[in-house]
């Protein structure tokens, strides 16, 4: 480890201790949303404004980090910055000579030192707590992702299942403040054929409100005027008695899982995907939540993709339906990552993308979001996750979050990046009192490098971005490089 320039105790009683500080009074109104700048000009960061976002002083956020652990993340951020490193990287997962014998296991090795250790908390869940334990030490929290595909049957779900409730399980090896979500693909414990059925079946009866769907448990809007349901161009069959059964499967499994997470404290967070299955999705999410959340504690989390044209009418109707039921809601507001998966589908039904047509338009969606929902959490029930890189919506969440007091009232309000990207975003929070957690996918590297590769390739703007953090590690590293520090 490097000498620790500010001390850690210090460091946590500025995290922590800054409910008294007087509240940031910048601006809070989120409306008219701000294009993220790749690099900031740098505002002064005096101990007066130490609850404000700090971003601009490399040795005080990064100031915990180990030198190999700065030098590694500089270096590899470096690589997937270029975006031939991501094309590589897939043709090599492709490429038969890289399917078996020694060129595998040569892949796998140097994969192993570099971009997993970078991008991943481990190779299964013992050395994923070993990974969120240190992150703890600096502050933040984890998000425990078991790293797994899509599954096409009962046998892969099942399978699934072990693994999820297995990570509920080892969060008891760890304090408990140490994890604040257990995340979870509902494609990977419901077969990807019937999730597009159900889609199928709940657009149509969007559509059609005559179309009865026997199966259909309470649950909460999913749709608004505005969706697209363009997907489905017939009336879909009804559900076959082997559907049926899966789709009982299925129900069951998430049923499993909720209990677990309830029993454990620890909510479960239900990741967004792409729209051909999110209406089902959605549909798990908002059932499970009715059965589980209770009082002002959301266990069942949902996922809103901001960079959805009707991503701000689902969400008001959706709460609003909620509100009239008394089931406080968790939600995780994200801008989305299935952009190019999105247009080409639209464009194959001959429609307009249901992306915003302006990345703009996404912006200012994902603060109105922000907004609308932090007033929400600030007045009543229910409980909202920021998970964005983008520095200028953290800094407007900041401001607004200090000006209703949400930030340090505990399971209100967390900040959420993803492990290896946004470093000092995410210390920057930290320093300022929020609670900020990493999102951790963990599992053997075959299993997981698949998938994060498929991100890398959907998100390439997003590595490409990490200018700014890599311009303050190299700040840093030269600091610590004149001052002999390591
Ligand atoms: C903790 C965490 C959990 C996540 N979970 C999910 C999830 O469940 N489901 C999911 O889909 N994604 C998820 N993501 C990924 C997320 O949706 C984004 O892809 C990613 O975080 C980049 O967005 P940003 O908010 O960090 O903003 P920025 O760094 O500002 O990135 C903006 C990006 O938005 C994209 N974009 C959006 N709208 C437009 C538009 N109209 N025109 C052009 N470009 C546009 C571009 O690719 C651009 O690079 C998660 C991210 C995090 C950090």
């Amino acid at each position: 480890m490097a000498t620790r320039v500010i001390p850690r105790r210090i460091l946590k009683s500025v995290r922590y201790n800054t409910a008294t500080k007087p509240l940031n009074t910048v601006q809070p109104s989120l409306t008219p949303a701000i294009a993220p700048q790749p690099l900031l000009e740098k505002p002064p960061c005096s101990a007066p404004e130490a609850a404000a976002l700090c971003l601009d002083d490399a040795e005080r956020l990064f100031g915990s980090v180990s030198t190999a652990r700065l030098l590694r993340s500089a270096a590899v951020l470096h690589a997937t910055a270029v975006g031939p490193m991501v094309d590589l990287g897939m043709w090599v997962m492709k490429s038969p000579v890289f399917q078996s014998g020694l060129p595998r296991d040569l892949v796998m090795a140097a994969t192993r030192q570099t971009f997993f250790s970078h991008f991943c908390a481990g190779e299964d869940a013992a050395a994923a707590v070993k990974t969120i334990r240190a992150l703890n030490d600096d502050g933040l929290r984890g998000m425990m992702v078991y790293g797994v595909e899509d599954a096409h049957d009962n046998e892969g779900c099942d399978r699934n299942l072990d693994g999820f409730l297995h990570t509920v399980s080892v969060r008891k090896l760890l304090p408990p403040s140490s994890v604040s979500f257990v995340i979870v693909k509902i494609t990977a414990i419901c077969p990807m054929a019937l999730l597009e059925r159900l889609s199928d079946l709940l657009r149509w009866q969007q559509k059609d409100p005559s179309l009865v769907l026997p199966w259909k448990q309470d649950s909460l809007p999913i749709f608004a005027e505005s969706s697209p349901l363009y997907h489905t161009q017939k009336r879909p069959e009804p559900l076959t008695t082997e559907e049926e059964r899966d789709l009982q499967l299925a129900s069951q499994r998430l049923l499993q899982l909720c209990q677990k997470c309830e029993e454990a404290n620890l909510p479960l967070l239900v990741d967004a995907e792409h729209t051909t299955v999110q209406p089902a999705i959605d549909y798990f999410t908002y059932a499970s939540a009715i059965k589980h959340n209770k009082d002002d504690n959301p266990i069942v989390f949902g996922t809103i993709q901001t960079y959805l044209k009707d991503a701000k009418e689902r969400l008001l109707l959706t709460t609003k339906a909620a509100e009239k039921m008394g089931v406080p809601l968790g939600f995780k507001l994200v801008r989305g990552a299935y952009m190019s998966t999105e247009s080409k589908l639209a464009d194959s039904f001959g429609h307009a993308s249901p992306i915003h047509n302006t990345i703009q338009d996404t912006h200012n969606c994902f603060n109105d979001c922000s907004s609308f929902l932090l007033e929400k959490v600030a007045d009543g029930p229910g409980s909202l996750v920021l998970a964005t890189h983008n520095i200028e919506s953290g800094k407007l969440v900041v401001a607004k979050a200090h000006e209703l007091g949400v930030g340090k009232v505990k399971n209100k309000l967390e900040f959420a990046q993803l492990y290896g990207m946004s470093d000092a975003l995410s210390y920057g929070l930290s320093n300022a009192g929020f609670q900020v957690s990493k999102y951790m996918p963990f599992g053997p590297v075959d299993m997981v490098m698949p998938y994060l590769l498929r991100r890398a390739e959907e998100n390439r703007g997003l590595l490409a971005a990490s200018g700014f953090d890599r311009r303050l590690m190299r700040e840093e590293l030269g600091r610590r490089l004149k001052a002999a520090v390591f």
